[in-house]
């Protein structure tokens, strides 16, 4: 009776929250994949990788790539029409008319064909009778984009992310000939935008790029590229790791430029639009800054299903979409002991930043160096 009772007003509150967002941030969410999960019926948050960890960039810095290193099994395989199908239909049977938002990603996720995305799309469309209201995008490196790609893309309203760290240097810097890529992926870029595909780039933040925030804004700026999401290097390869002190400096100085233009020509930049919902609503739509785990599915290749694109391992496997429905799978035993371990420090407790920081997501808590970065730079922009 009381879950009953939680669910409905939270449900309530919720949608509440979206109808004054669409008057108040209507330009921020539009830009954003909206993430849904809240713990309610009839609104879910799934991420595939229908190609696993495969990829055709091989970026030095991937964490996916060493997340799998450390599991049993290293490659779940490519998705099959068949699980598609399936999937499609619970995720569906689970939501109703509800919010369903799905993430392709990988690996490469473009890897799993085009066959295979054509079928997922018209799938989905067909067997949506009940209106559920579905937001679709995918993380690419963008090597594989065409013409005939971006059109699918477009048809079916996919937001992409395209993953740039910002000049040719950059690229050079995250992946093997990366000079011969950097053309490549802005051909990729430009094709989206001529046939009108909403994009954002996603830019990782690392030792190498960190101290040109301000060139990387400007020069992203003078590209067009008005949606952005800038996220910090997780792992431990000391050509990568970030100081906090540099990545502090990155916040300011890019917030400093995303504050400049935010009323005249806004570039929206996911973490920034993150703080100011938090500060105007109290709630975040990015997991994490929420100060806990959502209850996001990711399913691999195979159907296998993660609570978590950064606990894809063999202590978190919650079982598979062919065996289970979606609610078995988010309240196995693994799902709620993942949940659980969500929370604050102790440390936070007393933190004077605790309302916008909320104690950060649970990944990249295990690393001091954030909490010390974002100290710096809540005490010097949000005086
Ligand atoms: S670890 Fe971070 S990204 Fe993953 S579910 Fe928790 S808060 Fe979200
Ligand atoms: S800044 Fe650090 S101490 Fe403060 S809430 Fe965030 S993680 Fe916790």
């Amino acid at each position: 009776m009381l879950l009953y009772f939680y669910l409905n007003t939270a449900k309530l509150l919720y949608f509440l929250l979206l109808f004054f967002d669409r008057l108040i941030f209507y330009h921020i969410d539009k830009s954003l994949p909206l993430c849904y999960n809240l713990g309610m019926a009839n609104n879910l948050s799934i991420m595939i990788k229908p190609a696993s960890a495969k990829c055709n960039a091989g970026c030095k810095y991937c964490f996916y790539r060493d997340e799998v290193q450390a599991r049993s099994v290293k490659d779940y395989g490519t998705f099959s029409n068949e699980l598609a199908c399936t999937l499609i239909d619970k995720v569906l049977d689970y939501v109703g008319s509800g919010y369903l938002s799905i993430v392709f990603q990988g690996g490469e996720p473009t890897l799993a064909g085009y066959a295979f995305f054509e079928h997922f799309f018209s799938y989905l469309k067909i067997k949506n009778v009940a209106n559920a209201k579905v937001m679709l995008s995918l993380q690419t490196n963008g090597l594989l984009i065409d013409k005939k790609w971006a059109r699918l893309f477009k048809e079916h309203n996919v937001l992409v992310g395209v993953s740039l760290d910002g000049d040719r240097k950059a690229t050079s810097e995250r992946v093997v000939k990366g000079e011969e890529l950097f053309p490549r992926i802005l051909e990729s870029i430009r094709i989206l935008r001529e046939e009108k595909v909403d994009f954002n780039i996603l830019s990782v933040i690392h030792k190498g790029n960190v101290k040109r925030g301000k060139q990387i804004y400007e020069d992203f700026k003078k590209r067009g590229f008005s949606n952005l999401q800038f996220i910090p290097y997780l792992g431990d390869n000391p050509d990568y790791v970030l100081d906090a002190k540099d990545y502090a400096e990155f916040l300011i100085d890019t917030y400093s430029l995303y504050a400049r233009d935010f009323n005249t020509s806004p570039t929206r930049i996911r973490q920034f639009d993150n703080y100011l919902m938090l500060i105007k609503r109290g709630y975040a739509e990015q997991c994490g800054m929420n100060g806990r785990c959502e209850p996001t599915l990711v399913f691999e290749g195979d159907g296998t299903a993660f609570p978590c694109d950064f606990y894809c391992t063999d202590e978190y496997v919650l079982g598979n979409v062919k065996h289970q429905s979606i609610e078995e799978l988010l309240l196995s035993e693994p799902a709620i002991k993942f949940r659980s371990t969500s929370g604050l420090k102790e440390k936070c407790k007393e933190c004077p930043y605790l309302n916008i920081c909320k104690g950060g997501c649970k990944r990249y808590a295990t690393s001091d160096s954030f909490c010390e970065a974002y100290k710096i730079f809540f005490s010097h922009t949000f005086k």
